[in-house]
């Protein structure tokens, strides 16, 4: 080894050293200043698919952050249908699920079951959280299919859609006195999707927790789900939450969502997630009534006073083109 060359790499990771050194202390008081003026720090992360971020106004972030990725992977690993032992995955591939009375301070997924058919009588079936089959046979489970499905082929996934056909009921635990709650489908070959209402649910299970452990001041956003505490800095009352641009998603429409301590706002759209089939754009969201994906282009921005609510209610109206003309952003308050 030449002496030059040992000489040169003792300079670079001095050089190195130094460099981490100021960037370390640099973060460091970026996090100070921002704690002393009680500026935002953001955290962010990924959970359920999609990007997430926590931002905490005040109070311990870094304990925050871990409370809410916790709760996110609680909410997940209870419902999500792609992680095959969690109990939608086997309703889905068994038919049946048995669900053990929730433990105190734990997600209770049966609870959301039921509320979630609330969602689906409340929109008249707009939500429909057994749209699976379909989700499916557009190509958004696999690769999209080389020629728009036919007619018949959706009629046969659409025999086997219908949250009416959920069933859920008491059941008898296996421990003395606790009720467990048994789901199952009326008809064969039907499955669960909780893609429209559980990332909502991950956010108030994620708020509670923080609310819980003493953070007041912070705003929660999985995926487009946002849902705020208390204040953004002092002297604010209110947050304010800019539209993305349904034809231009990189920007933003210039509309200005107002929420305040508690409120949610969500927002579903044909452009967030969509196949591509003969050079046609399907989006994410089926219409339960005919088994197509909704046409129409557009967003639809819902604030409610849980996520949960705007989560269903935004893809709901999504659904049924409540307030919104072709392209355009609509915003609305749950009824
Ligand atoms: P969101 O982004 O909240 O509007 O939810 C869209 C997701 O919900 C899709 O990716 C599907 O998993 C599921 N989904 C699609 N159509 C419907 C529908 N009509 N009702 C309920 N969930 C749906
Ligand atoms: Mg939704």
């Amino acid at each position: 080894m030449e002496p030059w060359t040992d000489r040169t790499r003792l300079i670079g990771l001095a050089l190195t050293m130094i460099v981490s050194a100021l960037t370390i202390s640099a973060s460091l008081r970026t996090i100070a200043a921002a704690r002393n003026r009680n500026a935002p720090v953001p955290v962010y992360f990924l959970a359920m698919g999609t990007a997430a971020s926590a931002t905490f106004y005040g109070g311990d972030a870094e304990k925050g952050a871990m409370i809410v990725r916790d709760a996110f992977e609680e909410v997940e690993a209870a419902a999500s249908i792609f992680r095959a032992g969690s109990p939608v995955a086997r309703l889905n591939a068994e038919g049946s699920v048995r669900l053990p009375q929730a433990l105190p301070g734990r997600f209770d997924l049966a609870a959301l079951l039921r509320r979630t058919l609330d969602a689906s009588r409340e929109t008249d079936g707009a939500f429909d959280p057994t749209v699976n089959p379909l989700m499916r046979l557009w190509g958004f489970r696999s690769g999209a299919p080389a020629s728009e499905p036919s007619g018949e082929a959706v009629a046969a996934a659409l025999a086997r859609v219908g949250w009416t056909n959920v069933l859920i009921s008491a059941a008898q635990g296996g421990d003395a006195g606790a009720s467990a709650t048994e789901v199952s489908f009326a008809r064969p070959g039907m499955e669960l999707d909780l893609g429209g209402i559980a990332k909502g649910a991950a956010i108030d299970y994620a708020f509670d927790k923080l609310r819980a452990a003493g953070f007041e001041n912070f705003l929660l956003n999985l995926g487009g789900n946002i849902r705020v505490s208390g204040k953004p800095g002092v002297g604010r009352a209110e947050w304010h939450v800019a539209v993305r641009d349904p034809a231009n998603p990189s920007q933003t429409t210039g509309q200005d969502v107002v929420l305040r301590s508690g409120e949610a706002v969500a927002t579903s759209g044909s452009y967030e997630r969509y196949v591509e089939i003969d050079g046609r754009r399907y989006s994410h969201i089926i219409d339960p009534r005919t088994g197509r994906p909704v046409g129409r282009q557009g967003s639809v921005s819902v604030i409610a006073d849980t996520a949960e609510r705007a989560d269903a209610l935004s893809t709901a109206f999504f659904v049924q083109g409540l307030g919104a003309a072709d392209g355009s952003a609509a915003v609305s308050r749950a009824p």
